[in-house]
């Protein structure tokens, strides 16, 4: 069946295609390591179509929020550089959309406090993400930033006051928490003489899930994963690698045969097929044709992303003006509407 957010979600794509100027995105990732194929056919194609409709654009790198679920955030400069990277070869351009990491605008940080205040240690409790996330964190003990970052991503996206927030279905708990705290600001402070936080809507991803090398769902800190910037050489490798089944007739079938088919499915995301007849044209020559479709389809698919990557990375002086300028532009939009909250709040 359809959901209430995938209904509101199909509607959205039809007022984008309407009059996509209504519309202002906030989207981000962490800066926990390169991004691989799972955000690229996930996320970043569709902020780069979204981008292509003329919707204004948020990109935050989420620095602070790499400290959920560990203890210590490594290499934090090299990864946020790293993300620009990925983004600008997939298609971002910087001077439309805004690039910037949460540690470079103080302002959300202030904004978290009376956000706080709006919401409840119950509320808090009971979001069945943060639950799973406990669950799977490598964290010595559960800390309050763990706890909390749902009210820190409402900051990020109500700074901005972005009213369309791309998500996985495992980000609506926080997008309903976020939709809560503006809507509660608004009716405790009032607006005037600021605008009210908009109760911005999640925008479904389409897209399937993706799984790595180990057969479990692709992510950047399992090992799993093949990186946007992989050469395809280690593409090669790392797919000759992925785990299979023993059955030698390949067919797309993700319930019942979920690593094959995620291996099908990556084939015919790279060659714009239907996953069923990349299936039925390797047929019965086993997995080792399947996975040379595969390295063939991702290497040419990602051939002129990874080319442009890598001139981008021999010039880090223009990756440090993009994000120069993009944690300007979040700054002074943040300190705007922080200026109102405080007004609002007679502080
Ligand atoms: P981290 O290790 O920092 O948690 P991750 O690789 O697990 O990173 P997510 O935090 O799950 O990545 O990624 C953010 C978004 O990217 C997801 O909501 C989803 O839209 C997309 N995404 C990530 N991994 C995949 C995947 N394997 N298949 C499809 N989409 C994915
Ligand atoms: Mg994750």
């Amino acid at each position: 069946g359809v959901s209430p957010a995938q209904r509101r979600s199909a509607e959205l794509e039809g007022l984008i295609e309407r009059d996509p100027r209504r519309f202002r995105v906030l989207t981000g990732d962490r800066p926990t390591g390169p991004l691989h194929l799972g955000h690229y056919f996930g996320t970043l194609r569709n902020r780069v179509r979204l981008q292509g409709r003329g919707l204004e654009m948020f990109i935050v790198i989420a620095d602070y929020q790499v400290l959920t679920d560990r203890d210590v955030a490594e290499n934090p400069r090299e990864h946020v550089e790293g993300l620009v990277l990925d983004y600008l070869a997939a298609g971002i351009d910087p001077a439309r959309a805004t690039i910037f990491a949460h540690s470079a605008v103080p302002a959300l940080n202030q904004l978290l406090l009376p956000f706080l205040s709006l919401i409840s240690v119950a509320e808090l409790s009971r979001n069945p993400t943060v639950k799973d996330e406990i669950a799977h964190s490598r964290q010595s003990a559960v800390s309050g930033l763990m706890f909390t970052y749902p009210a820190h991503q409402a900051a990020d996206v109500l700074f901005c006051k972005a009213n369309l927030v791309p998500v996985g279905q495992d980000q609506l708990p926080h997008l309903e928490l976020t939709r809560t705290i503006a809507r509660r600001f608004n009716e405790r402070y009032g607006t005037a003489p600021a605008s009210p936080f908009p109760e911005p809507d999640a925008l479904l991803s389409a897209a399937p899930l993706l799984l790595g090398t180990d057969g479990t769902k692709m992510s950047k800190s399992r090992g799993n994963a093949i990186a946007l910037a992989a050469d395809a050489d280690e593409t090669a490798r790392l797919v000759r690698r992925t785990v299979t089944d023993g059955d030698r007739h390949i067919a797309y079938d993700p319930a019942n045969r979920p690593a094959v088919s995620s291996l099908v499915l990556l084939a015919a995301l790279c060659l714009d097929r239907d996953p069923h007849l990349v299936a039925a044209d390797i047929g019965d020559r086993g997995a080792a044709a399947l996975k040379a479709t595969v390295t063939e389809a991702v290497n040419e698919h990602l051939a002129p992303i990874r080319a442009r990557r890598a001139e981008y990375a021999a010039d880090r002086a223009y990756l440090r003006e993009v994000l120069r300028e993009g944690n300007e532009r979040a700054r002074a939009v943040a300190d705007s509407t922080l200026d109102e909250v405080r007004a609002a709040m007679r502080m």
